[in-house]
């Protein structure tokens, strides 16, 4: 018996060596692809649920690694915030979907993804202002995507990031929402643009769940209502979805229903389908 044990001791050590080697390696190769040109901007489109119409993209990064294929980001952003590395892909992301809205001549705008920690940096909001008026884009036509934890780690300072932004024309929605501890009291301080409803309430909306979304998708737009903000509704994947989302005032929707992320450079130029 106790051989066996120290058996399975040597097989854990060993997947643990390997788990480690692992991690270090993809460290090696993130450095690298920052670098090189591993990363790129895929768009998926966020619509009106009445109409479909396109208002806009959100940019979601993608690791185009030379071994292991297309990587998503929950592949690795744990790992770049780890190491710091993450805000200099964020770099490259936001560099991207700001030279693609300088050259689109429609008037969709393009959001992108910023960690808390980025947001609260010192330099964010220059450095981004800074870019958008380099490329030559439109800052109006640009947003951020942030999480309530972004907000509530340091008030003062999200607010003047915010404020700062704003007062360029750079809006930002808030990501996610419902799955945080969300401190109602303090979301009408923010000058938050959009609320995103998280998309486990969106898939919930459907099936034995249902009474418990339909409340928190009801809290969500009452609060989105006395803000006098709309909502985006994330993760629709089925006609159900878009109309019980409708249904309950949501206006926008994002979703396999209405398109995938893809890297094809879409048409920012809003389209009636
Ligand atoms: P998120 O901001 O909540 O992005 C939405 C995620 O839902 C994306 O996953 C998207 O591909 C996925 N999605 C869209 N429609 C559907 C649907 O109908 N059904 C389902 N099941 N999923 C859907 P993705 O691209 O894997 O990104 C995951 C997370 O990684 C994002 O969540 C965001 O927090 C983060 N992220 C993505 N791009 C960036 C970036 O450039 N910088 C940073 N810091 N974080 C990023
Ligand atoms: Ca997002
Ligand atoms: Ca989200
Ligand atoms: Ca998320």
């Amino acid at each position: 018996a106790k051989s066996t044990g120290r058996d399975r001791c040597a097989v854990f050590d060993e997947a643990m060596r390997e788990e480690a080697m692992r991690i270090l390696d993809l460290e090696a190769d993130l450095r690298r692809a920052i670098n090189g040109d591993g990363f790129v901007a895929f768009y998926q489109p966020i619509v009106r649920l009445d109409d479909r119409k396109v208002i806009g993209h959100e940019a979601l990064l993608r690791w185009r690694h030379e071994r292991r294929g297309l990587l998503l980001p929950a592949e690795f952003i744990g790992l770049g915030e780890d190491s710091g590395l993450i805000e200099e892909v964020d770099w490259l992301l936001y560099a991207q979907a700001i030279e693609h809205l300088a050259h689109d001549k429609g008037g969709g705008y393009i959001s992108v993804n910023v960690s808390p920690r980025h947001f609260l940096a010192n330099d964010f909001a220059d450095r981004l202002l800074r870019m958008i008026d380099r490329a030559g884009a439109d800052p109006h036509r640009l947003r951020i995507e942030i999480t309530e934890v972004a907000l509530l780690d340091d008030v003062p300072r999200a607010l003047r990031m915010l404020r700062t932004l704003r007062s360029h024309g750079v809006l930002a929605q808030l990501d996610d929402f419902g799955t945080g501890f969300s401190a109602l009291s303090y979301l009408h301080r923010f000058p938050i643009e959009c609320l995103k409803i998280d998309q486990s309430f969106v898939a919930g909306l459907i099936g034995e769940t249902q009474p418990e979304s339909v409340a928190v998708v009801r809290a969500i737009q009452a609060l989105a209502g006395t803000l006098g903000i709309h909502t985006i509704g994330e993760g629709v994947e089925t006609e159900a979805q878009r109309i019980a989302l409708r249904e309950l005032g949501c206006t926008y929707g994002q979703g396999f229903l209405f398109g995938q992320p893809a890297e094809v450079a879409p048409k920012l130029v809003a389209l009636t389908r």
